[in-house]
């Protein structure tokens, strides 16, 4: 059996177990992305429990676009992680992020656990919001190898954050309680990562350094800061706020430097200072405008999109067709219309 598994369904959308033979590269939602450096982005779940209102990849309960959710095959994952760092040849930064929550992923300890045992895997770090955090998480996540959590915080005002996280039970200061004891007890790390939503949480980012700076964050994993400000994006299939005009990347700039004079503390940090560098990366098997025989194996992540895999199962493509003659089985010939970043799409 080559095509994906339904394992259940959850928010009314199928869940599916992606495993051999399906290739761990080529789609945004789940699998491996390499841009090029030595961070390996490593996506095991689209799940996500929350549902922020400005979620640029439309994920959690709320999502409006999304038919199916994916969930990666632990052994499968590890396989293609070891290839790609043999790939690579230098030591390689392995980032659990995704268009969900990796936390939701069921092996996700036992990930970790098979990650930090791979040669040249030189830390592993976790992008979350933060929302399922408990003690005895952290602790499991810590004692499996994990080094550092990327924690998506916005705000510390309760209220503000449970607005901004769609979620009327999210908790941050629960959040902040784990965070003092995990960087006290712990050989985890924390670097803060809040979404600027203009009007809304812009002047709390304040608080959330003076945070970072108590408890020096930043510090295990010697980095000169602990927050990395990202910039509201929104995009054609994330979810959108009325009324809140997205910042260009200038206003966005001038905004951090001005935090950074009035806090005395480093906001725009160069790659080299966090870690990134330039490494070899994977070939792209396919050019753009080349048309390319697709097998169709299961409908795709979003509407109108179809998982596909090329014939010698190198890379999985996200076939857009919205003409209903594409169906599970087929094979149909797509044009490439993104490559990016071994990312791609295609078209009938
Ligand atoms: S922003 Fe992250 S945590 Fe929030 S809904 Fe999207 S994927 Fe989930």
């Amino acid at each position: 059996m080559k095509d994906p598994r339904r394992l259940t369904k959850i928010y009314g959308r199928d869940v599916y177990l992606i495993k051999s033979p399906i290739p761990l590269v080529g789609h945004v939602a789940f699998g491996i992305i390499d841009r090029g450096t030595n961070v390996l982005q490593v996506r095991p779940s689209t799940l996500c429990f929350h549902s922020c209102i400005y979620c640029s990849v439309d994920s959690g309960p709320q999502s409006k676009w999304r038919t199916s959710e994916f969930l990666v095959d632990r052994e499968w994952l590890v396989r293609w992680i070891e290839e790609m760092i043999k790939i690579k040849g230098v030591k390689v930064e392995i980032l659990l992020d995704g268009v969900g929550e990796p936390l939701t992923h069921p092996e996700i300890i036992k990930l970790i656990k098979d990650i930090s045992k791979i040669n040249n895997v030189k830390c592993i770090a976790l992008e979350t919001h933060g929302g399922s955090l408990s003690k005895k998480l952290v602790e499991r996540l810590s004692n499996a190898g994990l080094n550092r959590i990327n924690l998506s915080i916005d705000t510390l005002d309760r209220e503000k954050a449970r607005i901004l996280t769609g979620s009327k039970w999210y908790d941050v200061r629960k959040i902040i309680n784990i965070v003092e004891w995990a960087y006290e007890n712990t050989n985890l790390d924390f670097v803060l990562t809040p979404v600027i939503v203009p009007g809304i949480n812009e002047n709390d980012i304040e608080e959330l350094i003076e945070f970072a700076k108590q408890l020096r964050l930043g510090n295990k994993i010697g980095w000169p800061s602990a927050v990395l400000v990202q910039k509201l994006e929104t995009h054609k299939y994330g979810r959108k706020i009325d009324h809140v005009e997205e910042w260009n990347w200038r206003r966005f700039y001038k905004w951090l430097k001005y935090l950074e004079s009035k806090t005395h503390y480093r906001l725009i940090l160069r790659p080299e200072e966090i870690g990134i560098r330039k490494a070899k990366g994977l070939p792209k098997p396919f050019k753009l405008g080349e048309r390319v025989p697709l097998i169709i194996v299961e409908k795709g992540w979003l509407k109108g999109e179809f998982l596909a895999v090329d014939k010698n199962y190198r890379r999985t493509i996200t076939l857009i067709d919205t003409s209903k003659k594409a169906s599970k089985g087929k094979i149909v010939l797509g044009k490439i219309i993104r490559n990016k970043d071994n990312i791609f799409l295609a078209k009938r």
